[in-house]
This record gives C-alpha cells, sequence and structure tokens, in this order.
C-alpha cells in the first residue's frame, strides 16, 4: 500500500513539481520542501528579548522581562500579542499573493512556517477568531485570510474556530494608507459582536495576517472583552519589526 502511495505521490510530481512557494523556483523532488534555500533564508523569525505583552522585538539583555514604550504608555485591550515571522520581502510576498490574489497555494509554506513555533501560550484559548472583512471586501476578494490562517495555525482545533462571531460594521479605507492617529480614528466603532453568550467568560484567541501598529487587533479585543470575553490573545503571522530599547515594567 506504501509503495503505491510513493507511486502516486511521484507521478503527481512528475504532473507538477514542486516550486518554492515564495518564488516559484524549481525544488529538488526528493526533498519535502516549501522554499528555496535563498527564500528560507530570507525568512526572519522574531527573537527574544521581545516585549512581554505586544510581542515587539527589543535590544536588550533577554533574560529580563520588558515592556516597550508603547505598552507602558497606553496598554492594550489584550493581555499579550504574538507573531512568528518579521515582515520582510519573502513574507510579505506570501501575504499579498494569500490577501490580493487569493492564491492558496502559498499555505504549504505558511504551514511550515507556523510548524517551527511554539503556540503553547495559546493552549488556554476557548474561541479562535480571525479579525473579520467587511462583507464587501470579503466578497470582492472571496476569502478571509485571517480565516484561513486560524485553520492553519491550529490544523486540530478547527471546530473553534468563529468567523461569524465577530463582525465589521463599516467599511473601512485599508489601515496601510493611514499613519498611527488617522488609523485609531478609522477603526473607532469599526467592530461590532454579534450576540453570542459562548463569548461569556472566554478566553479568545484573535488571528490576523499582519501586526503593524496593534490598531485593529486593539479595537477588536475592546469590542470582544465589552461583550464578555475574559481575555483576548493575538496572533499573527508577521509582525512590522521596528526593534527597540526594552525597559523594565
Ligand atoms: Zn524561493
Ligand atoms: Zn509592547
Amino acid at each position: 500500500m506504501k509503495a503505491v502511495t510513493q507511486l502516486v505521490r511521484d507521478f503527481m510530481q512528475l504532473l507538477f513539481p514542486p516550486v518554492c512557494a515564495v518564488c516559484r523556483v524549481r525544488l529538488n523532488t526528493c526533498r519535502q520542501e516549501s522554499f528555496c534555500i535563498r527564500c528560507r533564508d530570507n525568512i526572519g523569525y522574531l527573537m527574544q528579548p521581545a516585549c512581554r505583552v505586544c510581542g515587539m522585538e527589543l535590544v536588550g539583555d533577554d533574560n529580563r522581562e520588558y515592556l516597550c514604550g508603547e505598552c507602558l504608555r497606553t496598554p492594550p485591550a489584550f493581555s499579550l500579542a504574538r507573531s512568528l515571522v518579521r515582515y520582510e520581502p519573502a513574507v510579505q510576498q506570501l501575504v499579498q499573493r494569500l490577501k490580493y490574489a487569493g492564491d492558496t497555494s502559498v499555505a504549504s509554506g505558511i504551514s511550515t512556517i507556523i510548524r517551527g513555533r511554539s503556540l503553547v501560550e495559546f493552549a488556554d484559548c476557548d474561541w479562535i477568531i480571525p479579525v473579520p472583512l467587511h462583507v464587501e471586501r470579503h466578497r470582492t476578494r472571496g476569502l478571509n485570510q485571517a480565516t484561513l490562517l486560524a485553520g492553519l495555525f491550529f490544523p486540530e482545533k478547527r471546530q473553534l474556530v468563529r468567523s461569524d462571531w465577530l463582525i465589521r460594521v463599516r467599511n473601512t479605507t485599508p489601515q496601510t494608507r493611514l499613519g498611527g492617529p488617522a488609523r485609531r480614528k478609522n477603526l473607532r466603532s469599526a467592530f461590532d459582536v454579534r450576540p453570542v453568550h459562548q463569548l461569556a467568560g472566554a478566553m479568545v484567541c484573535l488571528v490576523d495576517d499582519v501586526y503593524t501598529t496593534g490598531t485593529t487587533v486593539g479595537e477588536c479585543a475592546k469590542v470582544l472583552v465589552l461583550h464578555g470575553a475574559r481575555g483576548v490573545k493575538v496572533l499573527t503571522l508577521a509582525r512590522v519589526a521596528v526593534p527597540q530599547r526594552g525597559r523594565i515594567g
């Protein structure tokens, strides 16, 4: 039976030779990989030390429990945020293809990135909620990349994913076109929660593709807590990384 499976796999590889999930260069068929060596080396995993709340990479002695300046000044509505990789060109290509081209063939590459990291901090989450798109944008794009990511992050907990509880009530300007204060203003009252009693007292894992300033996930967390969630932990694939000096808080 195993020989037949192998035969089918070899045949499929002949028909569809594996390519790098980022640059599409042909890969060595003998090895089960998602990236060519060049692209693999260009994927930067986030390192310690990092802010214990928002996960921002910091410069300092890594045995300390740091807080970044932003979390000290304005503690966010979520209890922690973690990202796996830096939002640099190779990862940007993966995310953009997933987001704007609906190219789900990048999913195996993203799964490879996820397999390398521990998600133990999210073990106590009762529900997994993707950051929603407005219904009109969802219709144009055909998929919500955050929902797809939620399934890739937690393949064994797909039954906990709830993509219809948190809703985007206003079709806002894409955040990437705005600066800090404009981002906050743009998202005010942009989200709401459907009346679901299972949210009361629950710990939520909120999933998104990229953490930039934390404004979007911060607004979502506020609304979820307002509707009874005990806490919100944020998980994103990538983070726009600007290492800062840490402070003890
Ligand atoms: Zn490549
Ligand atoms: Zn922070």
